[in-house]
């Protein structure tokens, strides 16, 4: 496994490898490695020839300043536990390999970019389009590996693809959990012990909606009650807790379709996102 930093030495691994007609896998992260982001790895690991791991603290996907420079940096220990796994390129660029001076171009997906996590993460999906996009170009990968625990992203890179025409399969990978249900995420990290006890409420209300719903429940109420019980396990503030399609993530009042329920609530100074599937009736 090398460590590549420049765009121009990326491109003259993956031009031998098309041109030996070997299918290319990328797995897009920031870092700060968890078992969810491995369960990713090693599904591309089992589909493709080559695969490549992308470490970018993306800056223009992070609203918030004080949140860009908390964000964990541990691109050491990131190779430690990428090592074992067989992986072919650590991409880790510079930000001027991705956003060289002069750099305007922004990818906006509309419809996704402004709904949900975008109404309170103003320019979040349009960061994470525009690197996604530019990851995807530079890797020319055609297989491309997401986690279901940032759902709105998965469904927003899908489409961006399909609308650029970027010849890669975005492949959906469920999201890992602790033993007692809360998903992995960097951000668990900076929770304190006390808060760490209570973050689970997220997860497992959520279920609990999911379950209700599929049960004939009515899905407001049921939802409204996740969003009580979630701020009575200590959350400081429920952003959102909907009901969406799980195709286009439209509004749904009762569930004639897959769905899923998504939420977003703050705990202990840490934004914390989930959702779950509810099977349609
Ligand atoms: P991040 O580094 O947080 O931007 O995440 C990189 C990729 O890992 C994204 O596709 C995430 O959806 C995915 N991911 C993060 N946490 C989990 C998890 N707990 N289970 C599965 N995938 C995850």
């Amino acid at each position: 496994m090398s460590i590549v930093r420049s765009r121009r030495a990326l491109a003259r691994l993956t031009a031998r490898w098309k041109r030996e007609g070997e299918v290319i896998g990328v797995v897009p992260t920031m870092g700060a490695l968890h078992a969810g982001h491995l369960s990713l790895v090693r599904r591309a690991k089992a589909q493709c020839r080559r695969v490549i791991v992308t470490l970018f603290v993306n800056p223009r996907q992070f609203d918030n300043a004080a949140d860009l420079a908390a964000y964990p940096r541990t691109e050491r220990s990131d190779w430690a536990m990428l090592k074992p796994l067989g992986i072919d390129v650590l991409y880790a660029p510079p930000a001027a390999e991705i956003y060289p001076s002069g750099h305007c171009t922004t990818v906006s997906v509309a419809g996704f970019s402004r709904d949900l996590e975008g109404r309170f993460r103003p320019g979040h999906f349009d960061g994470v389009a525009t690197v996604v996009a530019k990851l995807f170009l530079q890797t020319g990968a055609d297989r491309a590996y997401f986690g279901e625990k940032d759902f709105q992203q998965l469904a927003l890179v899908t489409r961006m693809a399909a609308d650029l025409d970027i010849p890669v399969r975005v492949i959906a990978c469920p999201t890992i959990r602790e033993p007692d249900g809360l998903a992995m995420s960097s951000r668990n990290r900076r929770l304190s012990p006390a808060a760490r006890d209570i973050a689970p409420a997220l997860a497992a209300n959520l279920f609990e909606a999911a379950r209700r719903i599929e049960a004939g429940g009515s899905p407001a109420a049921c939802l409204r009650q996740a969003h009580r019980r979630i701020l009575a396990a200590g959350f400081a503030k429920v952003e959102y807790v909907e009901l969406r399609s799980a195709a286009d993530l439209s509004p749904l009042v009762r569930v004639d379709r897959p769905a899923r329920i998504l939420a977003a609530a703050w705990l202990d100074g840490v934004r914390l996102i989930d959702n779950v599937k509810v099977a349609a009736r």
